[in-house]
This record gives structure tokens, C-alpha cells and sequence, in this order.
């Protein structure tokens, strides 16, 4: 089964410029999914449209089967996203944020306090839980927007460029839960521009460049193509 489905996606942003030129692809169920290509090939556009944060000209994206359309948060209860510069609050605390995030989910007060405890717990942020986010290196931010995707939960992960800026310690960590999640069942999406990361982490990979799909490919299958 897809859980992903692009079929002729276009953008084009203000001033004509075309990020997105006809691309179409499907992302099977529970697999470890790249993206890859350079800075400025459409990942992040391609993301941002699955967000539902950045409207598509033309072409057709589904999630679970359901085409997204702007402002339609229905399909979000089981997706995460971290998206490349989260605009969380950056005066909370983690501990607030993810309270936050937990309650915008709808989640019950006694159920949030438990999640956002073994979350804080798990990425190792809890010396810093009651300090102000934007005191935090850019690791703990990146842990602290996982955190939030996973509040709730979700059974498809979306992440723009997971492991870009940030410290060996907590890349290993994020590596190390996405993998975790992708064991019990979760698909996992991230794009990438390091060939490295994407060839040692996920079992399929889309090339992405100027826009187009370049190819489609199982991960293990990559060296020969490129
Ligand atoms: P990637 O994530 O692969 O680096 P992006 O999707 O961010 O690529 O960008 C694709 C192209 O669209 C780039 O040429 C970029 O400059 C352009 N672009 C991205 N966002 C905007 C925007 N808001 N307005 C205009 N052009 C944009
Ligand atoms: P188990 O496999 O028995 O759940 P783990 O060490 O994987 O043990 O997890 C310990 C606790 O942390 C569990 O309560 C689990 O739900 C939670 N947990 C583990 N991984 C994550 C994660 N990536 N995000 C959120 N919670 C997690």
C-alpha cells in the first residue's frame, strides 16, 4: 500500500519561479523513504505541500489515500512533521512547547504530561526542560521538534533535512529513534542533499533535481544508477 502519492505535482512560487515541474512518485507503507538531491532541487517544496503549509499549483498529493488540500488539518492526527525551520515558540520551555503541541492534538492533560515526561526522558533534554528553547543548541532544537512530531503518536513521519547543522551526539539519536519507529511499523519520509546519509539510513530514495524526479530506486541499488 502508498501512503504517499504524487501524481504531476507543480509549483510555481511568486515571480514564475518553477520549484516543482510535473513530479510523481508513491511512497510505499513502512519503509525508511529519502529524498535526495541538491539545495533548490523542490525537497523542501514537495514537504511543505505534504505540511499543507505551501499550496501546489497543479498535480495531486495524497496522504493515506486522501488528496491534501490547504488548511485541511483532518489528515494531520497521524502524521508528524518537522519541518526545515520550525517556527515554534522559541520563548517556551520545551517542557511548554510540547504541552503545547500535546494540546493542540487534543490530547487528555494526564496523557500530555506522561508523553511530554518519557519524551524529554528519551531525547535527553530533561536539565534543560525549564529553560527558554532559543537558548538551546541547534541538536536540542531538533530533538525538541521530533519530540513534538511524535507527541501524538503518528504513523507517517515527515522530516525536512533531520540531521543537517547539528551535533554528532544528537544526530545519532535522531537516527537512532527513526529507525526505532520505522521497526514498529511508522513510515518514515526525510530529505536529505548528503548521499551518505540517505545510502546508510533509508531502504528506498527518490533523486530529486530542478523539480523532476530523476529515478526511483531500493537504496541498495543507488551506486549502480548514479
Ligand atoms: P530544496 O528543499 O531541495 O533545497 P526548495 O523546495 O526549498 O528546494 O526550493 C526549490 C526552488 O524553489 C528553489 O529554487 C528555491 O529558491 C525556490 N523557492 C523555495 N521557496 C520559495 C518561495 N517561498 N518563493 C520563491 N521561490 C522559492
Ligand atoms: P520499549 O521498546 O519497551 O517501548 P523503549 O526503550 O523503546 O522501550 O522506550 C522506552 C519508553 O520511551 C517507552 O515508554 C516508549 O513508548 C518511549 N519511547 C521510545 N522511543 C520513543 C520515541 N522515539 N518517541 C517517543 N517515545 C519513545
Amino acid at each position: 500500500m502508498s501512503i504517499i502519492e504524487l501524481v504531476d505535482l507543480k509549483k510555481v512560487y511568486m515571480g514564475n519561479h518553477v520549484a516543482l515541474d510535473g513530479v510523481s512518485m508513491t511512497i510505499p507503507h513502512s519503509t525508511v523513504f529519502g529524498l535526495l538531491g541538491p539545495n533548490g532541487a523542490g525537497k523542501s517544496t514537495i514537504i511543505n505541500i505534504l505540511a499543507g503549509v505551501v499550496k501546489r499549483s497543479e498535480g495531486i498529493a495524497k496522504i493515506f489515500g486522501k488528496t491534501i488540500e490547504h488548511d485541511d488539518y483532518i489528515h494531520k492526527k497521524d502524521i508528524g512533521f518537522v519541518l526545515e525551520d520550525p517556527h515554534y515558540l522559541e520563548k517556551l520551555t520545551a517542557t511548554e512547547y510540547l504541552h503545547f503541541c500535546g494540546a493542540l492534538y487534543e490530547l487528555k492533560s494526564t496523557d500530555i504530561k506522561e508523553r511530554v515526561n518519557e519524551l524529554l526522558t528519551f531525547f535527553d533534554l530533561k536539565g534543560r526542560a525549564t529553560s527558554q528553547i532559543e537558548t538551546y543548541s541547534n541538536g536540542m532544537k531538533k530533538k525538541v521538534s521530533l519530540a513534538a512530531a511524535l507527541i501524538h503518536q503518528p504513523k507517517l513521519l515527515i522530516l525536512d533535512e533531520p540531521l543537517e547543522g547539528i551535533d554528532p551526539t544528537s544526530a545519532k539519536q535522531i537516527k537512532d529513534t527513526l529507525r526505532l519507529m520505522a521497526d514498529r511499523g511508522v513510515t518514515v519520509v526525510l530529505s536529505s542533499h548528503n548521499l551518505d546519509t540517505v545510502e546508510k539510513f533509508c531502504d528506498e530514495v527518490a533523486i530529486i533535481h530542478k523539480g523532476k524526479l530523476v529515478f526511483q530506486t531500493k537504496t541498495e541499488e543507488i551506486r549502480i544508477k548514479i
